[in-house]
């Protein structure tokens, strides 16, 4: 088989040219960073984990009316995705003060707010991501006036779908982040859903005992970052065929 295009590589994912134009291939690396490249490691599993847990999760909002750029799953690390213009914005909802949150304004984790909080970032990397304001959005032309408050009302969608599965799973579904894209049809221009949804970009915590299940763990030096996202997956019914993905390590830790 010919070697594909590689497009794009990024920390978790790599981008490949797809088998049709206007078609992308997602490919789900194993490695793992966090403080924007400070700390890498590798979650041995981790890239078969999300990509099954960002499908399930993409086919169901799909489902809801949500607007996604996924197409179909290939295999074990690879998904099929209509190639959009992403929009360089890191859209984190929050329904649990956590992270970043709890350290700009010095409250506590754990506390849950009065109403669901939507942010917005900068996505670049070289300027850490700031955060920003709408009026940052449009005076930039990172996106148009309407395009935002589609942005947000899709946000706020996916929180409340997304809240009502994981609770029916035992997980509190405490902030996430998302990205969006334009996609163009005929003329016609779509703000849909890309990137990936899963224990990457999400905070997910028991919703009995609180424990996280999520990239935190590896953060925050916890362990057992593999096994808890085998658990969301394995909550969700979704696991790999085999019921389990390779030997969980974490190696290469800087
Ligand atoms: P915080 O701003 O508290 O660090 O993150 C809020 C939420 O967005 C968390 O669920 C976190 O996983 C997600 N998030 C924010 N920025 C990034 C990022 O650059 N990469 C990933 N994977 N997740 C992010």
């Amino acid at each position: 088989m010919a070697r594909r295009r590689q497009i794009y590589e990024g920390k978790a994912k790599i981008i490949f040219e797809g088998p049709e134009p206007g078609t992308v291939v997602q490919y789900f690396k194993d490695d793992a960073t966090a403080g924007n490249g400070a700390k890498s490691g590798v979650i041995t599993g981790k890239g078969v984990l999300n990509n099954r847990i960002s499908e399930y999760l993409m086919l169901r909002l799909g489902e809801m009316g949500i607007p996604t750029h996924f197409i179909r799953s290939l295999n074990m690390r690879e998904q099929l995705v209509r190639e959009v213009e992403i929009i360089p914005l890191e859209v984190v909802v929050r329904n649990v003060v956590a992270g970043s949150l709890s350290k700009r304004f010095g409250l506590p984790e754990g506390e849950r707010l009065p109403r669901t909080l939507v942010e917005y970032y900068y996505k670049n990397d070289a300027l850490n991501d700031p955060l920003i304001s709408e009026e940052h959005i449009v005076t930039f032309g990172w996106a148009h006036p309407q395009e935002l408050e589609e942005i947000q009302s899709l946000a706020l969608r996916v929180n409340d779908f997304l809240c009502g599965l994981f609770t029916g799973v035992g997980i509190t579904l405490v902030d996430f982040k998302l990205e969006f894209g334009r996609l163009w049809q005929d003329d016609e221009m779509r703000i849909v859903l890309a990137d990936e949804i899963s224990p990457d970009n999400c905070r997910l915590w028991d919703s009995q005992t609180q424990e996280k299940m999520d990239k935190d763990r590896f953060r925050r030096d916890m362990g057992g970052v593999g096994e808890a996202y085998q658990e969301v997956a394995r909550r969700l019914g979704i696991l790999p065929e085999n019921g389990q993905v390779e030997t969980v390590s974490t190696e290469g830790m800087r």
